[in-house]
């Protein structure tokens, strides 16, 4: 009895089954329909789904047991026939188990009236064996070998039955984790960002004052001061601005809708702004405002628009390194009943290879024409389209290379 007890108490083999979540789990149609089956065929009073835990065989199923043994679903392993299936891994043939020397004085003879038996190892496909689907007749029986065959394929079904939950188990569990792994790290991102983005608030502030006051001087010096000033201004606007995307790329990855903070917003006016502050970092472009409407209020999150134009004008600055005309247009078209707001951004650049076109607002993706040659990250777009089309809106754009780029956002107004 010492080798049999041995591999029933392997603890890897009783952790596999206590993952199993069988134990002590209620009777399911799933395992009752395969042991009702196998009494069917092979005639037999007796059939059981039968788990081998450390002290107890538990019955996921069990057919025609007596009393109190089928509300129990249990008995200890001194009435378990089915433990020596698991401590062999072999199916275990048994005529008349009074004259069987490893079974002849087990309990179950006399409690639970076993004569003959035919146990078939119940093995995951990485080799545990967690029990033993088997049959019982309570006179001694001769099974033949085709008896031995059907139990053996209803015992793999037993398996099929039994990895599936595993499986699915298995992935229920790695999603949470997952789910809780990506809210951390959005925790931590969060938390980075804002330390990023607060000295960068101080950097901007400290220009626009010193901005103002150089302008205040007069002199050419100040003048040129005043202009650096401006790019620094920018520069930080700029990279508070990266900070955001990348943080809003985040929950675009997880398929998280972003918290938009959406208020009346005049277009015309966030547009001059953004214009404004732009020209005064170019000397080689000339940006022009065109707006056919003196105001176009919508319900929107502005500090996301000023992001999206802000990145706009700045790739139509980058992206024409000989300078030329950059317009910005906002105006309002009526589609049935439905108004919309449109802001374009044209420029007179380098262009977007046709190849390209269908893959700019993709995360990371940079055209060929300035990948490796102009700097970037590729992000900017990827928001640009995340935020618009979370407004309900679409962003285009219509290219060719070597005359330039127009990228056109339509907003719904929803009024
Ligand atoms: P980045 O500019 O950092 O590379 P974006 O997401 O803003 O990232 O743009 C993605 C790509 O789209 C750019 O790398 C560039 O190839 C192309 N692109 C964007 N705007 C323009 C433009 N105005 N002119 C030419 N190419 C552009």
């Amino acid at each position: 009895m010492e080798k049999p007890f041995a591999a029933v108490r392997d603890l890897e083999r009783l952790e596999v089954l206590r993952r199993t979540a069988l134990l002590d789990s209620p009777s399911e149609g799933a395992f009752d329909r395969l042991t009702s089956l196998a009494t069917r065929v092979l005639r037999c009073p007796v059939a059981l789904v039968s788990l081998v835990d450390q002290e107890r065989q538990y019955f996921k199923s069990c057919i025609g047991l007596p009393e109190p043994w089928a509300s129990q679903r249990e008995t200890p392993l001194t009435h378990s026939f089915c433990q020596h299936v698991v401590a062999s891994a072999q199916p275990l043939i048994i005529e008349d188990a009074r004259e069987h020397p490893l079974v002849a004085e087990n309990l179950a003879i006399p409690d639970l009236d076993v004569i003959a038996y035919v146990g078939i190892p119940l093995i995951t496909s990485d080799g545990h064996t967690l029990g033993s689907f088997c049959v019982i007749d309570h006179v001694p029986r001769a099974w033949d070998r085709e008896e031995v065959e059907i139990l053996t394929d209803l015992a793999a079904s037993v398996m099929t039955e039994i990895e599936m939950r595993v499986a699915n188990a298995e992935n229920s569990r790695l999603l949470r984790q997952a789910r809780e792994a990506m809210h951390a790290r959005n925790e931590f991102l969060s938390s980075i960002s804002h330390d990023l983005k607060n000295p960068l608030a101080g950097i901007k502030g400290t220009a626009q004052v010193l901005r103002r006051r150089a302008a205040r001087m007069g002199s050419a010096d100040a003048e040129t001061i005043a202009d650096g000033l401006a790019r620094i201004d920018a520069a930080a606007t700029k990279m508070s601005h990266q900070i955001s995307e990348l943080l809003d790329l985040t929950f675009l990855q997880v398929g998280e809708p972003l918290e938009l903070d959406q208020r009346p917003t005049d277009l015309v006016v966030l547009a001059r702004g953004v214009v404004d502050e732009y020209q005064s970092t170019t000397e080689t472009h000339r940006i022009e405002l065109q707006t056919t409407t003196p105001e176009l209020t919508g319900v929107w999150d502005s500090g996301r628009l000023e992001r999206v134009l802000t990145n706009l004008l700045s790739n139509a600055i980058k992206y024409s390194p000989d300078g030329g005309n950059i317009a910005v247009n906002v105006s309002r078209h009526q589609d049935g009943r439905t108004g919309w707001a449109v802001l374009e951004v044209v420029d007179e650049g380098l262009g977007i290879p046709a190849t390209d076109l269908d893959r700019i607002f993709e995360r990371f993706h940079r055209a060929g024409n300035v990948a490796g040659r102009i700097g970037g990250t590729g992000i900017g777009l990827a928001s640009a389209r995340q935020v618009v089309e979370q407004h309900g809106g679409a962003i285009t754009v219509a290219s060719q290379e070597g005359v330039g780029s127009r990228f056109t956002i339509r907003l719904p107004l929803n009024t």
